[in-house]
């Protein structure tokens, strides 16, 4: 793998850095301050941001994208985290291409998408179901042409601003694996509930809700097998977490460079004892220690991309990744509170802010616990989870 950013990368990353720092950096607080961001507010968002390649950056030109690959999608996306992690992932969320069915839907959703005016949502976890997303309790009923949808999804990122989910729901509850389905709903026709605002300890402007699905009617051909043996592909994609995984680390990455920047402007700055803190030598062992973490998930998170580019399985190197970033942007930016004292606890200050989002990427996508067992599972071949 070569370390070295293309003169493209390198231009794109300076680019986006002075964009973000410019224009967005200012709103960061304030927005987090009020809370869930709103539809037309995360819209808004997405259309100023839609021009660097976020959104559909990593889509083809039919969805209004350009086909970044992974690592020019993953560099994008570490800047605009290193100022605002919760905004980065409300648009890697909501410009999830849906999984539609017929050419008119097809061609609708493209519009929409080319107009930044498409959020999308996917709905795995329920009240009782997390790590064990097999068990699922939301049911789907065959009813003519029609299945019937009846359960509660919740932790759904952009859940309560979304217009469209890829729903996993089980067509015989208690039967495990092979009786999960994916359903591609829409709101319009096959309207759902926000029943609850979840607010997490961090990333608050970052819409996250409780949906109720009751009777909900949504056509047939929505729907795509699991394991389909017919095709294996789309059965293969539907537990693929490598690439949530891997952005999940990216964002952890920029959480973490925040708090470095942060710590070395400050400890410069600050005087005690008649010098500067940055002069002690147990400070200059943090910012070692921080340095050299956050560089070490840099490093897993970008092989788990370049093995993407390349299109080979990174599923132990994307689950390697996001079990290290994510445990190391919560240690790194301890640090960051700790180099900066009181001020670091702080609120409307960032560096705790830092700590609670990066707090908050531990849990999705697979705990880190899960993480260990995905690359228990490679190392030895046996999996300890069904
Ligand atoms: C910010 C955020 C965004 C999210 N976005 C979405 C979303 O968009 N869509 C969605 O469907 N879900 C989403 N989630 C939910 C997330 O995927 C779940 O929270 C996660 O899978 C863990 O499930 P749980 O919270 O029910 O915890 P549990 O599964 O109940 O786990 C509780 C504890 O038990 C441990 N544990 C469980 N099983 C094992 C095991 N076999 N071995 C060892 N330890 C185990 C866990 O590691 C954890 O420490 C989001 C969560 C967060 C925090």
């Amino acid at each position: 793998m070569d370390f070295d950013l293309t003169e493209e990368q390198q231009l794109l990353k300076s680019t986006v850095r002075e964009y973000v720092e410019k224009e967005i950096a200012p709103q960061v607080n304030d927005y987090e301050r009020k809370g869930p961001l709103t539809r037309e507010e995360a819209i808004a968002f997405i259309k100023q941001l839609m021009p660097f390649g976020f959104y559909n950056g990593r889509l083809d030109e039919d969805w209004g994208g350009s086909n970044l690959d992974r690592k020019t999608y993953g560099i994008i996306n570490e800047e605009l985290s290193r100022v605002w992690p919760g905004l980065c992932g409300m648009i890697w969320i909501a410009g999830a291409p849906p999984a539609v069915h017929s050419d008119a839907e097809r061609s609708e959703y493209r519009a929409r998408m080319r107009a930044g005016e498409s959020i999308a949502c996917g709905g795995i976890s329920e009240p009782e179901v997390g790590s064990g997303a097999s068990y699922l309790r939301t049911h789907a009923v065959a009813d003519g042409d029609h299945w019937v949808v009846t359960g509660t999804k919740t932790w759904i990122s952009c859940g309560p601003i979304a217009d469209h989910i890829d729903l996993m729901v089980t067509i015989d509850p208690g039967a495990g694996r092979d009786s999960v389905r994916r359903l591609h709903v829409r709101k319009d026709t096959s309207p759902w509930e926000v029943v609850r605002h979840n607010n997490l300890l961090g990333l608050r402007a970052w819409p996250n809700g409780e949906l109720r699905f009751d009777g909900v009617r949504v056509p047939r051909v929505n729907m795509r097998a699991m394991r389909d043996e017919s095709d294996q592909a789309t059965a293969a994609r539907v537990w693929d977490f490598q690439q949530p995984r891997t952005l999940l680390a990216v964002m952890a990455v920029g959480i973490a460079q925040a708090a470095i920047d942060a710590s070395i402007r400050y400890v410069r700055e600050r005087h005690q004892f008649g010098r500067p803190i940055g002069s002690f030598q147990l400070v200059q062992e943090m910012l070692y220690e921080m340095v050299v973490e956050t560089d070490s998930a840099r490093f897993l998170a970008y092989r788990a991309m370049d093995l993407q580019d390349k299109g080979r399985d990174s599923t132990a190197e994307a689950a390697m990744a996001k079990g290290f970033a994510t445990e190391m942007a919560v240690r790194v930016t301890s640090k960051a509170i700790e180099l900066h004292g009181a001020l670091g606890l702080m609120e409307d200050y960032p560096i705790e802010r830092y700590f609670r989002d990066a707090r908050s990427l531990t849990i999705p996508d697979g705990t880190t616990e899960i993480q260990k067992l995905v690359v228990g599972r490679r190392l030895t071949g046996i999996s300890a989870i069904v």
